[in-house]
């Protein structure tokens, strides 16, 4: 063993288990960095097993990972029937009838150096400003189904926002599994039966399928799915359970027919158990049911889902069980776990796939060309940790700051503990309406917001900062920005103009 507790051998050979989203971006993304190199990659996959069979919704990261690949927005887009997404829609969150948008973009610039929504705060309390919303280029164009994107000079209103996609998951992976395979990525096609593992050392030595093939590596990533073959089944690393916090257990899923242009956003639906998401496509809507099984029976939760389809299913709904929380070590010996054998949790904001993409760019950071080093497992594992326990902390926000009373699920979720992180943020924003900042990651102040506000969390003050500008001055700056974002919302083209003119959907 070296000084960085470097163990197991160099790495020369991969061994990615599992085809799934997880397992093909994976592919993918190493494919790209290592393609050219002697590193050889296998891909195990099982046709019998299959794959979870969604995960629709994105976050905007997954354009960052679809341009490091190279890949042409047109021709992905065509290919998995992909539409445009500017944020994620959370009706009847805080209170039932109510809705907001959680935008991919920011609220207004800031002012004398000051943040804007604590101008808007101010503002809010002398009754001169409108809703937050009215302040949000990428919301109002939500609303209005609108999309065009965002421009490249970063002084227009233009560029206060991103976006990124609704697509077919099964089709996406296709599309990966062509590009890692033209990058010489090795598929077989076939069920595991048994893991090798080094008696010394613990690490996997090979994975050995029904057919009685062997095939050996240096470096595992287990891609399998909730069963966390490898992470779980053969090194025994444990989960760490986060159902106190996050208590639904189960989906029912099922695509239904579009009755009308798919909307540039995701919608989340509160329902008395859980709740639903609809994602439009642009050959079909996707949508599920997210539900606690304390509260409602498979039966009843599927017949709700049929209930609130847009239109006619394409098939009968699919139950999914899971449990939320995540691995004990996500690099435990020489695997790395991604997807949902990493963890899981629920895709109210549309995040696994963007743990994926974080998990292989993590790992390409600290790649173990050299064998597999105690420090850079240290390190990964300290990234995956941070970004699942804020993921985390934002998912509860939502259940935790509903005022929904209506029901023995709400009832319960409200008055349930949180984490001391999450407590800590609130007491913060509750006060002057500070927003915890994070320098990377995801969720971002814009994003925080949003689910205050939009959840009726309103601080008792703001930061008198704001004071140093003229009150007259700020409203008319705030009056100035709320007509620039209509007018600027308005010119932009029908979301599905804009479709059929860039990738030809029809
Ligand atoms: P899987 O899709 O389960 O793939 C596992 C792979 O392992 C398969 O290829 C299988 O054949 C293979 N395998 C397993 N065992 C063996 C074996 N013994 N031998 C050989 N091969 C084997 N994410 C988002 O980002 N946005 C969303 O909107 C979203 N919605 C979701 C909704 C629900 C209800 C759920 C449960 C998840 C959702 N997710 C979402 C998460 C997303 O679906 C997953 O992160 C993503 O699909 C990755 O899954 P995976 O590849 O890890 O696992």
């Amino acid at each position: 063993m070296d000084e960085n507790g470097r163990t197991g051998e160099a790495i020369r050979r991969i061994v990615i288990v599992g085809g799934g989203t997880a397992g093909w971006m994976t592919a993918a993304g190493l494919s790209a960095v290592l393609g050219g190199t002697r590193i050889a990659i296998d891909l195990v996959e099982s046709a019998e097993i299959g794959t979870v069979g969604v995960g629709e919704a994105t976050v905007p990261h997954i354009r960052n990972f679809n341009a490091k690949l190279g890949l042409d927005e047109a021709d992905f887009m065509r290919k998995t029937q992909a539409t445009y997404k500017l944020g994620i829609e959370f009706r009847d969150w805080g209170r039932k009838g109510e809705s907001y948008i959680h935008p991919f973009g920011a609220f207004g610039q800031p002012l004398g150096g000051v943040a804007f929504h604590q101008h808007w705060l101010r503002a809010r309390q002398r009754g001169e400003a409108d809703s937050i919303e009215a302040y949000s280029l990428p919301i109002i164009a939500a609303r209005l189904k609108k999309f065009a994107p965002p421009a490249t000079d970063p002084r227009s209103l233009g560029s206060t926002f991103s976006y990124a996609y609704q697509f077919d998951a099964a089709l996406y992976a296709q599309y990966l599994r062509a590009y890692a395979e033209a990058r010489g990525v090795r598929r077989t096609e076939g069920k595991i039966q048994d893991v090798s593992l080094d008696g010394e050392t613990g690490f996997v030595q090979a994975v050995i399928l029904e057919s009685g093939q062997r095939i050996e590596g240096d470096l595992f990533i287990d891609c399998s799915g909730f069963r966390g073959l490898l992470i779980e089944q053969a090194l025994k690393t444990g989960y760490e359970d986060w159902t106190h916090w996050l208590p639904c257990d189960r989906a029912a899923a099922v695509p239904c027919d579009s009755v009308e242009p798919p909307t540039p956003y995701t919608r989340a639906t509160s329902d008395d158990a859980g709740w639903r998401w609809r994602i439009p496509l642009q050959h079909r809507v996707g949508n599920g049911y997210v539900y606690c099984s304390h509260y409602i029976s498979d039966d009843e939760a599927a017949r709700v889902l049929l209930a609130k389809l847009d239109g006619k299913a394409q098939a009968d709904p699919r139950f999914l069980r899971f449990t939320t929380g995540r691995r004990k070590k996500q690099w435990n010996r020489n695997v790395v776990a991604i997807g949902l054998a990493s963890g899981f949790l629920e895709p109210l904001e549309s995040t696994s796939i963007h743990l994926i993409q974080l998990a292989v760019s993590t790992l390409l950071e600290l790649f173990p060309e050299r064998g597999c080093a105690t420090a850079d497992q240290d390190e990964y594992n300290r990234v995956m940790d941070l970004e699942f326990e804020r993921i985390r902390d934002f998912l509860v926000l939502h259940y935790h700051a509903t005022q929904r009373d209506d029901s023995a699920f709400w009832r319960d979720k409200a008055a349930a503990p949180i984490p001391d992180s999450l407590a800590y943020k609130m007491a913060l924003f509750r006060d002057r309406g500070v927003v915890v900042k994070y320098r990377d990651g995801f969720f971002l102040e814009p994003s925080w917001l949003a689910v205050y506000l939009g959840q009726n969390i309103l601080p008792r003050g703001y930061d008198p900062m704001a004071d140093a500008i003229d009150p007259a001055e700020a409203a008319r700056k705030l009056a100035e920005l709320k007509a620039a974002v209509q007018s600027t919302a308005e010119a932009m083209p029908d979301h599905q103009a804009f479709l059929e003119r860039f990738c030809d959907a029809r």
